[in-house]
Order: structure tokens, then C-alpha cells, then sequence
């Protein structure tokens, strides 16, 4: 019998995180989920979760804006499934306005919560990882870790930061059976830029259909939306024999915004 693999994915109790659980579920790992939301609604996912692709599914509530409570959460994993043989570090927040006015404590929870829980829970994982002689870290970045966007100072250096982080990691792991990508999407249709879609409507005095063809005619030459499907297959196929050797890379998903 072949042991299951075990994936955990911070901030996945919404969005691309829970593209990504689903995905890896559905590709036979258990699931420790984590991210914020209503205990109820988030026991559902995890029983939906589990009841769809036969495989073990918890929630760990750990907060990404607290050090310690980011490596708990990995030493918990390993307690509870026995291993981490996947960490997804994908948990990240949003915050839009001017350098001159960015707000302090904007700025110092955006990296703690996009940058620095990446480095803390791997970190905690690659211990595990090295003695199972196997691993495979996958960072959410963003199109913003690879050119920026006016407002969004942190955001920016957060997820240039994590590419930086990604490429140490793949360097400090290489040839051990462990590695380390990061993951670069456009625009996904999630609650964290569904924000910014109503922000630009109000501010600009018009519908959300049209503020979703401005956001999209900007930045996003295919003019669609990436899905959080295609965001869930890309992080299983980095996770497959396939991916052995693509390690400290980044994977643009992103309907051509950064090749302009
Ligand atoms: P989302 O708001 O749908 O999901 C964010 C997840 O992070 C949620 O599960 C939330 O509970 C969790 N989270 C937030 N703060 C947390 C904290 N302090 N502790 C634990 N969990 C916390 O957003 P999303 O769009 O799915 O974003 C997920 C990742 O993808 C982020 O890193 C984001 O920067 C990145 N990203 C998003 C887009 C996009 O267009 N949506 C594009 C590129 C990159």
C-alpha cells in the first residue's frame, strides 16, 4: 500500500487556495486547509472536501501574521497526518492606496501575512521534507512579484520578496528531492479582487461589468479571467514526476499581462 501524501495549503478557505486544496484532493492528497471564515461553514468545506475525493481533510486555524502560530500549524500537520509532504504557502491580503498614504500597519500586515509566513512555515517543513528524501513547496506570488502596479506598495514587495525566497529555497534543497516554485497569476475572479472591482466602480461612477472590462483592458490581454481550476492543475503538475527537475522558477498564469 502506498502512504498517501499529505498537502498543506495556507489561506485556503477561499479563492485560489481552495482551487488548489480541491485539486490536490482530487489528485488523492489529504488536506490540512487553513485560512479565516465561520468554524461551521469552514467543517462543511472540509467534510464536502473529503466526501468528493475520498482523502483526509482538517482545518488548522493558525493566523499568518503570527510566527509562532505559522510553525505550529506545520509541527500540527506533522503530528496529525505523520508528514508535509506539501506546503503551499498562499495566504495573502490586499491593500490599495498611494506610497505617501499607504497606511503603517497595512504595510507590516501585508508582508508578515504574503511574505513572511512563507519563510516561517518552510522553515518548520523542510526539515520533514529532507528526511522523507521528497517535497515540493509551492509559493503563491503573483504577477506582482514580477513587474508592479501603481498602489500597491506592499503587495508588490511582498510577492517580489517570496520569488527571492522561492529561488533560496530551490537552491538550498536542490537534489535532495525537494522543490520549490512560485506561481504567478493575473487577475482571478476571487473575493480579494472582487475588493477591487467595487472600489474602481465607485469610484469611477460606473456598473461592476464595466469596471471588470477596465480592470481586465488595462492589465490582462485575453481580457479573461484566469480560474482558480487552472491554478489547482498548475500546482498539481508541479507536484508531479514531471516537475522533478523545475525548481526555483516562476509560472506566469497571467493571459499574456506580463509579456507587454
Ligand atoms: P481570497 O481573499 O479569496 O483568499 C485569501 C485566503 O487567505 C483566505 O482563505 C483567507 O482566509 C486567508 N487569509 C487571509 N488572511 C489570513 C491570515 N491572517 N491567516 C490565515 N489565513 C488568512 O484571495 P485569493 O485571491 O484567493 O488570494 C490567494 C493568494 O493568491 C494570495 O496570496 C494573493 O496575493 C494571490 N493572488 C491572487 C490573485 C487574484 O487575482 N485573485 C492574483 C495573483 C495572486
Amino acid at each position: 500500500m502506498t502512504t498517501r501524501k499529505t498537502a498543506l495549503v495556507t489561506g485556503s478557505t477561499s479563492g485560489i487556495g481552495l482551487g488548489m486544496a480541491r485539486a490536490l484532493a482530487a489528485g488523492g492528497h489529504d488536506i490540512m486547509l487553513n485560512g479565516l471564515g465561520d468554524a461551521a461553514q469552514i467543517a462543511a468545506l472540509a467534510r464536502e472536501l473529503a466526501d468528493d475525493a475520498g482523502v483526509r481533510v482538517e482545518h488548522h486555524p493558525a493566523d499568518m501574521s503570527d510566527p509562532a502560530q505559522v510553525r505550529a500549524m506545520v509541527r500540527d500537520t506533522c503530528e496529525r497526518f505523520g508528514r508535509v509532504d506539501v506546503l503551499v504557502n498562499n495566504a495573502g491580503i490586499q491593500h490599495v492606496a498611494p506610497l505617501e498614504s499607504f497606511p503603517d500597519d497595512a504595510w507590516h500586515r501585508i508582508i508578515a501575512i504574503n511574505l513572511s509566513a512563507a519563510y516561517f512555515a518552510s522553515a518548520e517543513a523542510l526539515p520533514v521534507m529532507r528526511a522523507n528524501g521528497w517535497g515540493r513547496i509551492v509559493n503563491t506570488a503573483s504577477v506582482h512579484g514580477l513587474v508592479a502596479s501603481i498602489h500597491k506598495a506592499a503587495y508588490v514587495s511582498a510577492k517580489h520578496g517570496i520569488i527571492g525566497l522561492t529561488k533560496v529555497t530551490a537552491l538550498e534543497s536542490a537534489g535532495s528531492g525537494i522543490t520549490c516554485n512560485a506561481i504567478c497569476p493575473g487577475f482571478v475572479r476571487t473575493p480579494l479582487v472582487e475588493q477591487q472591482i467595487a472600489a474602481r466602480a465607485k469610484q469611477a461612477g460606473i456598473d461592476t461589468e464595466a469596471a471588470v472590462a477596465e480592470l481586465l483592458g488595462e492589465k490582462q490581454p485575453s481580457g479573461q479571467f484566469v480560474s482558480v481550476e487552472q491554478i489547482g492543475a498548475s500546482v498539481c503538475f508541479l507536484c508531479s514526476p514531471a516537475a522533478d527537475q523545475i525548481t526555483g522558477t516562476t509560472l506566469a498564469i497571467d493571459g499574456g499581462w506580463t509579456a507587454q
